[in-house]
């Protein structure tokens, strides 16, 4: 068990930040139930972010849908939720900083265009895609389409989870200089979530493993930014039949609401959390004693990055 986290100066000030691409699921709702109770045993504000960056993937009304699931189990933000559609311009006004300061530049690449020269890079032949820096120095006439983070620091970026332990990436040989905005016009989630996450002052990001190894790459942006990190625990996951992250994509079922104390007790139960009875207020009190008790929940970690 790691040791319960160091006070910040700030007051803790949590949040659960989903991407209405649709309903919660059983693997959703842990993230929301962990961070919500990491934020009340601490005493912090706890608030929701709803990350609809990716505004093509977001249906109509999801984001009605995953604030009445959360109010269902009674995990009831202390502030009104923010909607990142709405804050395109602390976006801009972060990408115009990093690229004054020379840490980020345009870049004119298809995605085929990296496929096709790392597939020629005998060194580079593995599953994820990683920009080979292509446009680092220029555009050569081309025309931009995305804009990138210069990762050309030799050192990894070495970070301690308060659940998984000191983790560590070398962010230029796992992903390359990354997208900060896509070829579409989109912000990309990275160079959101680090804005929002300084502006909304987040002490302790509690989410899914899942996400685990997009922390360096935040890390890397927030140096970059001259903002500070927060504290990070990344929670257990909810598996498929097939061993995969619980998701849309492999079947994940909408949570069903006709029974949240049910939903919220099989969330607890993947956090290492007791059976507990009565409401789901009830068993919220239940579950913040139990947590606050030992530092954070969650058991020990058995999920790989
Ligand atoms: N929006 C992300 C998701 O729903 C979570 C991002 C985060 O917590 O940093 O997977």
């Amino acid at each position: 068990m790691n040791p319960a986290p160091r006070p910040l100066p700030h007051p803790y000030t949590g949040r659960f930040a989903p991407s209405p691409t649709g309903p919660l699921h059983a693997g959703s709702l842990v993230a929301a139930l962990a961070s919500w109770l990491d934020a009340r045993a601490h005493g912090g504000r706890w608030l929701v972010r709803i990350e609809d960056v990716d505004t093509p993937r977001c249906p109509p009304g999801a984001d009605a849908l995953v604030l009445s699931q959360l109010a269902a189990c009674q995990l009831l933000p202390d502030e009104a939720p923010t909607w990142q559609s709405r804050r395109g311009a602390l976006y801009a006004a972060a990408l115009e900083r990093l690229v004054a300061a020379g840490h980020a530049y345009p870049c004119a690449c298809s995605r085929s265009e990296i496929a096709l020269a790392q597939a020629a890079d005998p060194t580079q032949r593995h599953g994820e895609l990683v920009y080979p820096g292509t446009c680092r120095n220029g555009l050569h006439g081309r025309r931009a389409r995305a804009w990138r983070l210069r990762t050309d620091r030799a050192a990894p970026v070495a970070w301690q989870d308060r659940r998984l332990g000191p983790q560590q990436q070398d962010v230029q040989g796992a992903v390359g200089d990354f997208v900060l905005r896509r070829a579409d016009g989109l912000w990309a989630y990275q160079l959101a979530v680090v804005v929002d996450d300084a502006a909304q002052g987040i002490t302790d990001v509690v989410r899914g493993a899942d996400l685990a190894d997009n922390t360096p790459r935040q890390i890397l942006l927030q140096r970059a930014l001259g903002l500070p990190s927060p504290r990070y625990l990344h929670t257990p996951l909810v598996l498929a039949a097939d061993g995969e992250k619980l998701s849309k994509q492999n079947g994940a079922q909408a949570l069903d609401l006709r029974d949240p104390a049910a939903a919220l007790q099989a969330a607890a139960g993947r956090l290492g959390l007791p059976q507990a009875a009565g409401s789901p207020a009830e068993r919220l009190a239940c579950w913040t004693a139990a947590w606050a008790a030992v530092g954070t929940a969650c058991g020990p970690a058995h999920e790989p990055l």
